[in-house]
């Protein structure tokens, strides 16, 4: 089910980690938990066309040094290799074929994963072709010049990459949603776990979850099915004393990952605190769905107009999920906890969205006449081709222009805010990949 993976070899120095970086299209995310694959790497999520995958590094093979951690890094290379669809051998076009090249293709070619020959450092095409004629001798096939620095060629590797990943799975939307409830101690997590299904216990069947402690729960709610992801985490030991500096953030951390839409409960009461914040920086970054619920509504004093100052006062301090709803609840007297899930499935309604090319480019046309892209000093202009969703849970939109690097935060930052403007995307994180020409 998960996402394919294309591993990188190669001896050290032949610019793996740079052409990675080329490949993924300089994003910082890393994935850490695609189902399948193992902790101890770094899988870092690429597309091409509209093909999802994973690429990962497996650090620099060697084979002329006897120490001690040789069979070690061996071994660790052997395993990407046996959970990858396909491997890219990287050489220096520069150097040429070296021994250490001749030693680690023998190696590959024993495995049965699929190799392509990638000759790096190739910065023109002449150049590309006359350097990487001498890999031949290899056995890989054909060479294909690459230049990790400039970005040429990468297409084409790419193109040929796309061709040895198993078939996408339909996206078929998920049957059940799954919802994870996280918050500080005592903000009413548990009180509105009970109020929310207390009413209701037949329909409530649990089921183990990954952990031998943490247990799911299924609820159904207007036909959707719903998962509360480690109801355990939040139905704690009423009896056992937690220090007031305890917070179990690595369990809800855990919780966020295997969710699709989160319910951060704050008490309003106390406001946002620091690890609200740190669980809300959380959840943007591993592109979850929220809805933020701000409880024990009923212990405050208020009037007409409370409502609005207490949302943008908690808002206020959630910048990093700006874009969630905010419902006020009382799990004391069950003022709209049961209106929580109308939100939930407006999350997951805008966390699942898929918006088409041609409205996509309407919406950068608009912003980029409102506001046009900034010029350098030496008279370069960054420029926006097109844009294109490349996937979704969270939409992820990559817009390909002249060079990245002409576009600083505040420019990115406008145009998603014309994204948001223009399409909404309530509840849901979205995703910006910059890429430059090939
Ligand atoms: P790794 O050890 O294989 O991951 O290699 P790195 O990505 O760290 O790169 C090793 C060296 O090669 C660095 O000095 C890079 O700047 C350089 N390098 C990487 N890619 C290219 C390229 O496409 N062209 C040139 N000329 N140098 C490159
Ligand atoms: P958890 O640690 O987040 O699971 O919080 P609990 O559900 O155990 O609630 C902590 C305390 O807050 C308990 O004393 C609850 O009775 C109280 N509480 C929870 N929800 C509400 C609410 O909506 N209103 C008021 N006034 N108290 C609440």
């Amino acid at each position: 089910m998960g996402l394919p993976i294309v591993a990188i070899v190669g001896r050290p120095n032949v610019g793996k980690s740079t052409l990675v970086n080329r490949l993924t299209g300089l994003t910082d995310a890393i994935v850490h938990d695609a189902p399948g694959v193992t902790r101890d790497r770094t899988y870092r999520p690429a597309f091409w066309e509209d093909r999802e995958f994973l690429v990962v590094d497996t650090g620099g093979l060697v084979f002329d040094d006897d120490s001690e951690f040789l069979p070690h890094i061996r071994q660790q290379v052997m395993s990407a290799l046996s959970e990858a669809s396909l491997a890219i051998l990287v050489v220096d076009g520069q150097t040429g074929p070296t021994p250490a090249d001749r030693e680690v293709a023998q190696w590959l070619r024993k495995n049965e994963t699929p190799i392509l020959l990638a000759v790096n450092k190739c910065e023109s095409p002449e150049q590309g072709l006359t350097l990487s004629t001498q890999f031949w001798e290899l056995g890989m096939g054909q060479p294909y010049p690459v230049s990790g620095i400039h970005g040429s060629g990468t297409g084409e590797l790419l193109d040929e990459v796309i061709t040895y990943l198993p078939p996408a799975d339909d996206h078929e939307p998920d049957q059940e949603t799954r919802v994870a409830i996280v918050g500080r101690p005592n903000v009413g997590k548990s009180s509105l776990l009970n109020a929310f299904v207390g009413s209701d216990r037949s329909i409530v069947s649990p089921i183990s979850g990954t952990t031998r402690d943490s247990i799911d729960m299924v609820v159904t709610r207007n036909g959707n099915r719903y998962r509360l992801i480690d109801t355990a985490g939040i139905r704690k030991k009423k009896h056992v004393d937690y220090g007031p500096e305890f917070f179990g953030i690595n369990r809800a951390f855990k919780a966020i990952r295997r969710a699709d839409v989160v319910l951060l409960v704050v008490d309003v009461c106390d406001g946002v605190t620091e690890q609200d914040q740190k669980l809300a920086g959380r959840i943007a970054e591993e592109g979850r769905a929220c809805v933020v619920v701000a409880n024990k509504w009923d212990a405050i004093e208020k009037d007409n107009y409370t409502i609005y100052e207490v949302e943008q006062e908690l808002m206020a301090r959630l910048q990093f999920i700006d874009w969630a709803q905010i419902i006020f609840t009382s799990a004391k007297t069950g003022q709209r906890v049961q209106k929580i899930i109308d939100l939930v499935d407006m999350a997951v309604t805008q966390h699942q969205r898929r918006v088409s090319t041609s409205v996509i480019n309407e919406v950068l046309e608009d912003a980029v006449s409102w506001h046009t892209p900034p010029t350098t000093r030496q008279g370069r202009q960054g420029k926006i081709y097109y844009g294109t969703q490349v996937s979704s849970q969270p939409p992820s939109i990559a817009l390909f222009v002249n060079d990245p690097a002409l576009f600083k935060d505040n420019y990115r930052r406008y145009i998603e805010r014309q994204f948001r403007k223009s399409l909404g995307f309530i509840g849901t994180p979205l995703r910006f990949f910059w890429r430059g020409k090939r």
